[in-house]
């Protein structure tokens, strides 16, 4: 009798920026951030099994733009897993996409947390969770909040990370474009729209993380801001019509997830959210359209 070689699988949640407020581009390139993040039950898997090399595979929607050589994130991610105990990456680790790739949701930095866990199961490394986060932080400045999940609010480059407390369970559509854009031409149309500005120091909205602790989707729908919708409607101004159909079907608001180009709307209810996923659909502005409920939580081992 032959035994099945043991495999890990970890689940991780896509998210949104419910706040992303961008201070003016600093002499390293980085802007400051207050990015209020809040996980959404949009999920890809990562699963990692034993192999005699590192092997990256992808399937979903989207999965022909996931790099599978060593630059993709999960495969960073185990690289630097395995330096930090001595060992070799050697790991299968299979991504099964469901988060928009490109789409501004955190996808590859899921990914990346996804491939942390699922790599420290396997090897039964026993990482701290300091290890891992700090592991995350050299990554990407979402990364560790996609280990993490519910709701945060993050400093610095967004990766300095304060827990928020969510009171109730907020709904969203999220309207998937075709194409993604990236996240630098995003970063650099907010440079060259805001050049010769005086661009305020980012802070994080006591109104917004209020309506978060009460649940309130109303007075969430209020207070959303992201400031790197200009550059992205800059570079993609047929979102607006997304943005428009979305609202006129009765989201509470709507707006560009991060730096695009899937754009979120916040609905009352469940009910709600397929009435608006289904107008979006109808309307042709978007690819699809997909419900999901918030908080979501952060990486976890299935
Ligand atoms: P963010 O919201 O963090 O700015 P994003 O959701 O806009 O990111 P991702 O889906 O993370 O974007 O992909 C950005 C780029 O990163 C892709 O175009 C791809 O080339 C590269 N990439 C590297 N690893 C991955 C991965 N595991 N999944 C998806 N993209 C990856």
């Amino acid at each position: 009798m032959t035994t099945a070689a043991p495999s890990v699988t970890v689940r991780v949640p896509a998210k949104v920026n419910v706040q992303l407020a961008v201070g003016g581009v600093r002499p390293d390139g980085f802007h400051p951030l207050a990015n209020v993040f809040l996980a959404v039950g949009l999920y890809d898997e990562v699963t990692a099994a034993p192999a005699p090399e590192l092997r990256i595979t992808c399937t979903g929607p989207g999965a022909d733009q996931v790099p599978l050589d060593r630059t993709n994130l999960a495969a960073r991610a185990a690289i630097a897993l395995a330096e930090l105990h001595g060992l070799a990456p050697d790991v299968h680790l299979h991504i099964a996409k469901d988060i928009p790739v490109a789409g501004g949701m955190a996808g590859g930095s899921a990914d990346a947390a996804g491939a942390l866990l699922a790599c420290d199961a396997l090897w039964g490394t026993a990482t701290t969770t300091d290890q891992l986060l700090a592991i995350c932080a050299e990554l990407g400045s979402d990364v560790p909040f996609s280990l993490v999940g519910g709701a945060a609010l993050g400093v610095g480059r967004g990766e300095q990370l304060t827990p928020l407390a969510v009171g109730g369970e907020f709904h969203w559509v999220f309207a998937v474009a075709d194409g993604g854009l990236s996240t630098p031409a995003v970063y650099g149309e907010f440079d060259r729209l805001t050049a010769g500005l005086e661009v305020p120091e980012p802070e994080a909205s006591e109104t917004l993380i209020a309506a978060l602790r009460t649940g309130d989707a109303t007075a969430l729908a209020a207070a959303l801001t992201n400031d790197l919708q200009a550059a992205a409607l800059s570079l993609r101004p047929s979102l607006a019509a997304a943005l428009a159909a979305g609202t006129d079907a009765g989201a509470l608001a709507a707006l560009v997830s991060g730096s695009g180009p899937t754009t979120a709307y916040l609905v009352k209810d469940a009910e709600a959210a397929q009435r608006v996923a289904d107008a979006l659909l109808a309307s042709g502005t978007c690819a699809a359209a997909r419900p999901a409920v918030a908080p979501a939580p952060g990486a976890t081992v299935l």
